[in-house]
């Protein structure tokens, strides 16, 4: 039977697969052992991949809904329709009043460069993406202290010494590659030391050398506590620090106040720890500290960034074997040809973005709410959601209800009739990552490999590629000639970044390694930054708004920002932690990974279950001061006593087309959330660490 090898997205490790085809069908899909990404492993959400693909529940033909029921109609009534409506909203409320929201099940150059075009040539300048909901704090903090257009990300397999802070690669690829765990262990079984600091007991903390939980919210502190007594006990790289860095003199002075006490008050690390840890991650190098959304969903996730990449820079550790890697990204979209490709010289729409109080990204979610509920910087009536589902992953479930049911126009694009399709007016479907051409380059992954990812069946029903899509409804609007290019050919100009043809990926079915610069390059090159040095303290993010140097913030709602609050709502909610066998929404009607995880609960630890009389498995109410949701309680000693944790991606009590999920709907942890609570400098909603209380059912479950 033929094989053919493609690469799985159902995450963005995007590991290697061969694909085992018998007449049109895909019977069965292993791991690609020459794909560097996996080495041929998949984890259990890719092994049940055919479940996804042969879904009977997907959305095979677009739908209008009329009422409360959907109706299938023709790609051509449907992009007719959808035109005719788009146009309107221009006529009456300007092209800015419509808005397209890309999430991140279709993380891909291609749909963004289409995308993108598509909103300038209507244009509007409102395109936000799921970057604000995982990734912009850290892109942030990365052009602040490295420069534009790099990426960086941790050397393990070679390294000494790694430091995690809110992230469980035992559990998640930390978005760079299913081998990541294997290179830590690999790591750990040549001497190097691990620490995690998470205030779960996470699965990768169990294999840790040094585990300490951490107060939610206080990262930031705990990094320049590390900072100052590295600096204090002249334990960092004074040669490294002279030779490349700037701001070393401001950095010293700002730490100062993070002494261990200080720390220990703010973030319930130990004195004693914090300084065991500082010891043993400046002694023990190469090391290299890295971070995902654990640290990242705050108010301030941006600065505990930024401390985190000063870390690294002071001990020496970047742009070294076993440190932190500089990478060149390899498609950038501050690029000129992103520039190029998504017409944004030629159509630079008149309006500005709804996004645009934010000075450093314009991918804010949370923003487009206040556009849509109070027109406010201007109304927004339309919107086009591709490959996302706001309604379970936004914050605050209740003004999203309330912004989607407002729209005059909702169309979403996707492999299912998810639960934001409820308030849509059109539901077009899309083809799953095994029907469809697309060219997977991530910029943050070691190894960095690009792949063709290529259709290893036609697409189902009618389905189509986003690319399609977009071009056809740019057709029906009038905007056809500026689509014209294949998807093949606007791959080519992508890959022309990288001296690679689509072609010559053809010919590399397991993908192409693209060898990173090499290690040490900066030590005779200057940093892509205004000073052309790793900026410890940063003038020009300080002239823009941000802060010069990462200083610590209270969460404004915490037991010592709010302590009234806290009277009511004790516990500190962390939202959003990773599981095997759930990744987002979309994945929550496989027959497979819902036998393991019908619906989500609440974990919280034994004697704060005792202290409220609450037993492992009972129904618990948590509520917060927006709202109150139902879920079984997990014991678990493995989490601080005054900490609760919820798994997010359920809450599917909305009535999509899912059979299966919808029977076991879980509940929604965003409705706790208050979606103005934002980092200031990214956008990024605070999904871990606003106050909650636990309690029992009144009248029992
Ligand atoms: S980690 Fe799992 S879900 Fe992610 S790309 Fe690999 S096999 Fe697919």
């Amino acid at each position: 039977m033929p094989q053919i090898k493609t690469h799985c997205k159902i995450c963005n490790c995007r590991c290697g697969i061969v694909a085992t085809v018998n007449d049109g069908r895909v019977e069965k899909i292993s791991g690609d052992p020459e794909c560097k990404k996996n080495d041929g492993a998949l984890c259990i959400k890719g092994k049940v991949m055919l479940e996804l693909l042969y879904d009977p529940d997907r959305l095979l033909y677009p739908m209008v809904r009329q009422g409360e029921n959907w109706n299938r109609l023709s790609w051509d009534s449907a992009l007719t329709q959808i035109a005719r409506k788009l146009l309107q909203l221009k006529a009456t409320h300007g092209p800015q009043s419509v808005a397209i929201y890309r999430g991140m099940s279709v993380y891909s150059w291609l749909v963004a460069v289409f995308l993108n075009r598509f909103g300038m040539a209507f244009g509007t300048p409102n395109f936000a993406s799921n970057a604000a909901l995982c990734v912009s704090s850290k892109v942030i903090a990365t052009h602040t202290s490295f420069g534009r257009g790099v990426s960086v990300g941790g050397d393990f397999r070679n390294s000494r010494c790694i430091l995690l802070l809110g992230t469980n690669p035992a559990v998640t690829g930390m978005h760079r590659s299913l081998r990541i765990m294997k290179d830590i262990l690999a790591a750990k079984k040549a001497g190097a030391k691990l620490i995690v600091v998470d205030p779960r007991k996470t699965e990768t903390a169990v294999k840790a050398d040094i585990y300490t939980t951490i107060r939610p919210g206080t990262d930031t502190a705990f990094i320049m506590g590390l900072v100052n007594y590295i600096i204090e006990n002249e334990l960092f790289d004074s040669d490294f620090v002279s030779r490349y860095t700037h701001g070393f003199e401001q950095l010293k002075a700002a730490a100062r106040k993070y002494t261990p006490k200080m720390v220990e008050q703010t973030t319930w690390v130990h004195e004693e720890t914090l300084q065991k840890i500082a010891r043993m991650f400046a002694t023990n190098r190469p090391a290299c500290a890295d971070r995902r959304e654990g640290v990242i969903h705050h108010e301030h996730g941006t600065e505990t960034c930024l401390a985190i990449n000063i870390l690294n820079a002071i001990t020496g550790n970047v742009d070294v074997d076993g440190g932190v890697q500089v990478q060149t990204n390899l498609f950038d979209k501050s690029s000129d040809l992103f520039r190029e490709l998504t017409g944004a010289e030629q159509f630079m729409p008149a309006a500005a973005p709804v996004t645009g109080r934010n000075p450093f990204t314009g991918d804010v979610p949370t923003a487009l709410l206040e556009a849509i509920l109070k027109d406010k910087p201007y109304p927004i009536r339309g919107m086009i959601v591709v490959g996302s589902n706001p309604l379970i992953s936004w914050p605050q479930t209740d003004m999203v209800r309330r912004a989607l049911q407002k729209l005059e126009l909702l169309v979403i694009v996707d492999l299912y009739r998810n639960d934001t399709a409820v308030f849509a007016h059109y539901a077009l479907p899309a083809a799953t990552f095994l029907e469809k051409l697309d060219l997977q380059a991530p910029n943050v992954a070691i190894p960095r490999v690009v792949q063709l990812q290529k259709p290893v069946i036609p697409p189902l029903g009618e389905s189509r590629s986003e690319s399609w899509i977009i071009k056809a409804l740019a057709d029906k609007l009038g905007y056809g000639s500026l689509f014209c290019e294949t998807d093949e050919q606007v791959m080519d100009r992508i890959l022309s970044q990288m001296g690679l043809r689509t072609e010559e990926l053809k010919n590399h079915p397991s993908g192409m390694v693209i060898e990173p610069r090499p290690v040490g390059y900066y030590h005779s090159h200057p940093y892509p930054t205004p000073s052309g040095m790793i900026e410890l303290y940063s003038d020009s993010f300080e002239k823009k708004g941000g802060p010069g140097l990462p200083s610590f913030r209270e969460p404004s709602e915490s037991p010592i920002s709010s302590p009234q609050i806290a009277e009511r709502f004790p516990l500190v909610l962390v939202t959003g932690n990773r599981l095997r066998s759930s990744y987002l929404s979309f994945l929550h009607n496989l027959p497979t990974l819902h036998a393991k995880n019908p619906e989500n609960w609440v974990e919280l630890h034994p004697e704060a279950a005792a202290a409220r009389g609450i037993e492992n498995g009972e129904r618990v109410v948590v509520e917060s001061p927006r709202g109150s949701i139902k879920l079984p309680a997990k014991v678990s000693p493995d989490i601080d006593p005054r900490v609760v944790a919820i798994p997010y991606g359920w809450g599917h009590h909305f009535n999509g087309s899912w059979q299966l999920a919808n029977r076991d709907p879980g509940a929604n942890p965003n409705v706790l959330l208050d979606y103005r609570k934002i980092d200031k400098l990214s956008g990024m909603p605070n999904f871990k660490s606003t106050l909650c209380e636990v309690r029992k059912v009144e009248g029992g479950g």
